[in-house]
Formats: C-alpha cells, structure tokens, sequence
C-alpha cells in the first residue's frame, strides 16, 4: 500500500457528473517498479463515455456563464490544492509511472503551473474592436468557449498532460471528459478529487478509466456533442483520431511526437552542452516527447563532448523512485518499452555503433535499463528516424553547420531541437532554420507554462502553454452592428 498523508487522494473510480462511481468492471494499475497491483481500476464503457459527454453537455452552459474572475477564483484553489498535496499527488505518481519521487514532485508543480497560469488568464479572454468597413457598421469580436472537450494523454506526465488541457479549457469556459492513459489514471483521478475540493461544479471535470482506449477514442470523436479533441500522443494516434473527427469536424490540438536533435557546434561551452544533454536525454528516463533523441556533435568537440557525457552517464542512480529516493532514473514504463530501445540498440549495433557506457538491461531486473551511450551513429540507422523512448544517448559527428541542419531537419517530426553555440550569427541562423515548434539554445531544458508548447510537420497543431494557449479552447465571434 501507498503511504499517504492524504488516503483519500488515491481512488479506483471515475468521476462523472460530480460522483464517484464503481464500476462492475475493472483493470489493474501496476508499479512498474515492482510489478506489484496498486489499484484495480472501474472501466468506464461505451455507454459511460457517453454519460460523461451528457454530464459536460449539460454544465457547459452554466460554468460559461460564470465570469471569468469565479472561474479564476475556482482555478486558484484547485492550484493550491495541488500544490499543498504536491507530495502525495508524487508518490501516487510514481507509484504508477515510475519516475523518481522528485522529478514526479516536479510534474506535479509543473501542472499545478498551468492551473495557476490559466487562472489568471481567465480574467483576460479579450475579445476586440474593430473599425466598422462602412459608416453605419461597428464591428465587435466575441472569444466564446468551443463548448465540450474530449481529452486522451499518455502515460509519461500523467498528471502535467491533463493539466496543460484542462487549465485553459476550464479558463475559457469549456467543460472537460479526460481519458487517462490506461496505465496511469490514478493521478488524473486524484486530480479530479481536488478539483472538487476546489468547488468545481459537477459534470465540468469528468474523468473517464477505460482500459480500452480505441473504444473511448471512437465515442469522444464520434459524439457529436464533443466540439474538440485534445490530445497528446503517438502520430500514429493523432491520426487515427483526425479521421475519427473528419465526420464532425472537430476542432483538434494534437501534441504529437517527436525525434528532437541536439547539436553541439565546435564554438559551444562543452561543459554546459553536456550538462544540457543530460536533461535533455535523461529526464523521465528518456521518455518525454521533448528528449534529445539524436545528438550532433561537430569534429572538434567529439570527443571531448562524449567523454564527459559518458563519464556523466555511468554515474546515473537507477532505482524504484518510492524505496530509492536519491535515484535519478525509473525503470521503463513496460517490456515493450524495453523491447523497443534493445531494438533501437541492436540494430545500431548492427550498423556499426559502439557501446560507450551501459547498453544492457539493468542488473536491477524488470523493466529497469541501464542509461547508454552510443558513438558512431549513422542516419540509416533506426534511431536516426524513429523516438526511442529510453535511456539512449546516439552520437553521430558531423563537420559542417549546414550538415547538421540538413540531417536535424530530415525528419518528419518537428517538436523540440537544442543547440549549443557561442557565436550569436550562428545562433540566429541555426534557430530560425531549425524546423521545430520550440527550440533551446544553450538549454537543455524549455518546458513553462509561460512559453508555448507545440510542434510543427507531424508534430502536431495547437499551442499549450502561455498566452497564446487559451486561443486552442475559444472560437472567435464576429458581431456586425448596423447603426443609425
Ligand atoms: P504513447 O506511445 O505515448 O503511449 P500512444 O499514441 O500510443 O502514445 O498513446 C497515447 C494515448 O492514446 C494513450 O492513453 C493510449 O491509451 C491512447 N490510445 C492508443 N490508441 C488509441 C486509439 N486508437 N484511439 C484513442 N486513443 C488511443
């Protein structure tokens, strides 16, 4: 059992309408440190999506009519609340996503951060003026709430993912269905106990378990009572999911995935470019959307950079982050996960990569693998192509910056990318050429509620995040008046 200040945080049942409800069905939710059960889990069905689409029908009209500033107050609260329970909602966290206790400690303020953000933001959800194209006509611009948004996230920030959904949904006067990831609803549903806590009203914040996420993803595209789907996941997903909507026409923020370069120009502080590295590859074991998936290293630094970087490396903690509170890195979130980076691992291998640090399955057993450095990477290999999700730092050399261009930008992804310079000519040339939503320069690190998060090519659409992540949740209203 979870030890908790706060049992009542951690609940098996889904939140419809402003009642906690059990299912006759349920699915199991394990440690993916141990292996072990920690809660058995009510399937929402069909039929209970669809309740829950009703519920967030039937509120939306009331919570829209709130004005901004009950919203904002009800908002703050909800932040404050997940900011006093910070610690429990961490340990429910890893519990069953395995992250370190504090990097889930982390996520948890980050969300909150959001929270916070669009509470604020609700205040300001200025419509405009605009001159009237004839003398008798004045223009006025309305931003209105979409109406019902249907939200699925995944499993690696399980409580960050809704969060940055859900804050400016609810700001904008939207009401809200979360699917959780299957494998880790029960921060969404500790989420959801403090947003009653908070006092939002009944049936604004649904959330709906399923262990069966392509039968809830059909009823929340297909319900035409949804106006817009928020996701955040594979681009295989997302895709499916647009078709889903084409019939509808649903209004989508897509928060795709990625294959982030990193590069480090011969004119970079090496020692920062590693420190970078080490975030930008190891944070959440590898596993956010964000990580450096390949990183370009100019001639001169190579080696310099991949011995400090290995160096760094093989001094990762790896351990079960509720037993082992100094340890760095989690296990993998499941064996296909493992499969998937021994996969990425051997076919390099195979095509001549080299084994600096690590490079197995960690000593710890399950899931766990140990954080690895590759040297000599080469484009055809699979890694060059495909996000890995795992502890696997690839370098591959290069000697030239339009090089390292050309082979950042030949992805079809197009989230995040990193470099490190010192040369401000240099540093403009390569950020406005990097084909990315969102670029570190000198940083390995750019996740904030203050900026926007978003990718472009398949990366995705839509922004969260920041003063431009309300417009993902408001429709624009033109009012034409006609006067005397
Ligand atoms: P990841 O590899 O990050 O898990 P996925 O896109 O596979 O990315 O999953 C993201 C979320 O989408 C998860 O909650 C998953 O359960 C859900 N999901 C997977 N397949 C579908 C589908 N066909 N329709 C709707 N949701 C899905």
């Amino acid at each position: 059992m979870l030890t908790l200040k706060d049992p009542t945080l951690l609940t098996a049942k889904a939140y419809v309408d402003g009642k906690w409800i059990e299912g006759e069905e349920t699915f199991d939710v394990t440690n993916p440190a141990t292996g072990e059960v920690i809660a058995k889990v009510t399937h929402v069905d069909v039929p209970g999506v669809t309740a829950a689409i009703d519920a967030a029908y039937a509120a939306k009209k009331g919570w829209a009519a709130h004005t901004g500033k009950e919203r904002s107050a009800i908002l703050r609260k909800w932040f404050e609340l997940m900011v006093a329970n910070a610690d429990d909602l961490a340990t429910i966290l890893t519990a069953e996503m395995g992250k370190p206790f504090a990097e889930a400690r982390g996520e948890i303020l980050y969300g909150a951060s959001f929270i916070e953000w669009f509470a604020e933001e609700a205040k300001r959800v200025y419509g405009d003026t605009i001159p009237g194209h004839q003398r008798d006509k004045r223009i006025v611009i309305l931003k209105q709430p979409i109406g019902v948004v249907g939200s699925i996230t995944p499993w690696n920030f399980p409580n960050a993912m809704i969060a940055r959904k859900v804050a400016p949904a609810l700001a904008a006067g939207c009401t809200f269905v979360a699917r959780p990831a299957e494998l880790t609803p029960l921060s969404a549903l500790a989420m959801a106990v403090l947003a009653e806590r908070a006092g939002i009203p009944a049936g604004v914040f649904n959330i709906i378990p399923s262990k069966s996420a392509a039968e809830t993803g059909e009823e929340l595209c297909r319900n035409p009572k949804v106006a817009k789907i928020s996701f955040t996941g594979s681009t295989r997903v997302g895709t499916i999911l647009m078709r889903q909507c084409a019939p509808t026409i649903k209004k989508m923020s897509l928060e795709l995935g990625g294959n982030a370069p990193f590069i480090v120009f011969d004119d970079a502080d090496v020692d920062a470019a590693v420190d970078g590295a080490m975030i930008a590859k190891f944070r959440n074991g590898g596993q956010t959307c964000v990580c450096a998936n390949r990183i370009y290293v100019q001639s001169g630094v190579y080696e310099e950079f991949a011995e400090k970087l290995a160096k760094k490396v093989a001094a990762l903690k790896v351990g079960d982050g509720l037993a082992d509170k100094d340890a760095v890195v989690g296990p993998l979130i499941s064996s296909s996960a493992v499969a998937k980076v021994e996969d990425h691992l051997s076919d390099a291998l195979a095509k001549g990569a080299k084994v600096t640090v690590g490079g197995k399955p960690h000593e710890k057993g399950g899931t766990f693998f140990q954080p690895t450095v590759l040297t000599g990477m080469t484009p055809d290999m699979k890694i060059s192509v495909e996000e890995t999700f795992g502890p696997l730092a690839p370098l591959y050399r290069f000697e030239k910056e339009e090089e390292a261009l050309d082979l950042a930008n030949d992805t079809e992804f197009g989230l995040a990318g990193y470099f490190y310079s010192r040369d401000i000519n240099r540093i403009w040339r390569v950020a406005e050429r990097m084909e990315t939503g969102m670029v570190g320069i000198n940083t390995g690190l750019i996740s904030t509620e203050v900026a926007p998060f978003g990718g472009v090519k398949q990366s995705g659409l839509g922004r969260e995040g920041s003063k431009y992540g309300i417009d993902d949740y408001v429709e624009i209203k033109y009012l034409c008046f006609s006067v005397d």
